[in-house]
């Protein structure tokens, strides 16, 4: 390499993990293996009631099946709909041979147990992982699962995906995860573990959260405060990955204050654009996983 070359400004270099892109590669990767398929895979949605950012998410997961060549059904019941009558939907869903996978889009009602919902749920139609059945199998796992056989919520495997697309090895790497919610915290957390990470959980009872998050090789914030990581709390090259979406006046936002950490870290989600266009990627790429399952039982 000449003198020129090696002086020359990595600037050209970004450090932003593009997860529009990742994941238009994985939605096509799935829209294939679709193509060659006998049988469409069946993806259900139910939305309960009318809260209009579940509608957002069931439209757009809604899309993003026709997209690729699945089977959809979206069924949207009233906000009083009683537990049982939910229930009887589901199990409805659950002897339908055309589905492959049911999603219960959450929060429900505050009147509705969502646990009682996800029980209700055939264990191999359940496309978010959320039934205790699977997350004990997730639990039990003995060593990585290649992403594309692997049954876990679509957000930690989102973000097991974006993390590998930087080249950076979790072998032996300290990985940090910031929130404990079963939605994306804890999952995440064994799923780092399966690739060999030592993982550290912290929350909001954490002492000295900046010293923790400070020893991450990759640090994944899923906590839902804006902008809580700062460019102090950022080990310098880390791979930091963004799960927050928060609105803050109009406007999407991070729990990283992405302008401070971007120049620090090794690597970087944004918000919009990183770990969210991943979490429909991997929905779908998991509806794939069940129909397979389902054709080959
Ligand atoms: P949650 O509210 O269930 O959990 C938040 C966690 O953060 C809790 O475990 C809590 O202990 C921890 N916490 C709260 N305040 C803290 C603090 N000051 N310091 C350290 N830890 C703290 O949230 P969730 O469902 O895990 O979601 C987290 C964020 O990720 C939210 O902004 C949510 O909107 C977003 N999210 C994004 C996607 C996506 O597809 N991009 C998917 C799911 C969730």
């Amino acid at each position: 390499m000449g003198a020129a070359a090696a002086a020359a400004p990595l600037t050209h270099m970004s450090n932003i993990i593009d997860g529009k892109k990742i994941a238009q590669e994985l939605r096509e990767q799935v829209a294939k293996q679709v193509q060659k398929m006998d049988r469409k895979p069946g993806l259900a949605v139910v939305l309960v009631g009318d809260d209009p950012a579940s509608r957002v998410y069931v439209n757009s997961k809604e899309k993003a099946c026709k997209a690729a060549g699945f089977y959809s059904k979206k069924i949207v019941l009233p906000t009083d709909t009683s537990q049982q009558k939910l229930s009887k939907q589901i199990e409805q869903l659950n002897q339908d041979d055309q589905i492959d996978g049911i999603l219960v889009q959450m929060p429900l009602p505050s009147h509705l147990d969502e646990r009682e919902a996800i029980l209700a749920i055939d264990p191999n139609k359940d496309v978010d992982c959320f039934h205790p059945l699977n997350l004990g199998e997730l639990l039990l796992q003995k060593k990585a699962i290649p992403m594309e056989e692997l049954l876990a919520a679509c957000t930690p495997k989102g973000i097991i995906r974006l993390i590998q697309s930087t080249g950076v090895s979790l072998e032996g790497k300290k990985a940090v995860v910031v929130g404990r919610s079963h939605l994306v915290g804890k999952p995440v957390a064994l799923l780092l573990l399966a690739e060999n990470a030592t993982v550290e959980i912290c929350h909001s009872r954490t002492q000295d959260l900046a010293a923790q998050c400070k020893q991450a090789d990759v640090l994944v914030a899923a906590v839902g405060v804006p902008q809580l990581i700062t460019k102090e709390m950022v080990k310098p090259g880390a791979v930091v990955i963004d799960v927050g979406i928060n609105r803050v006046d109009g406007q999407l936002v991070g729990d990283v204050d992405f302008e401070q950490v971007q120049p620090v870290a090794g690597h970087i989600t944004p918000v919009p654009g990183g770990v969210g266009p991943m979490t429909i990627a991997s929905l779908l790429e998991n509806t794939l996983i069940l129909a397979k399952r389902r054709s080959s039982a």
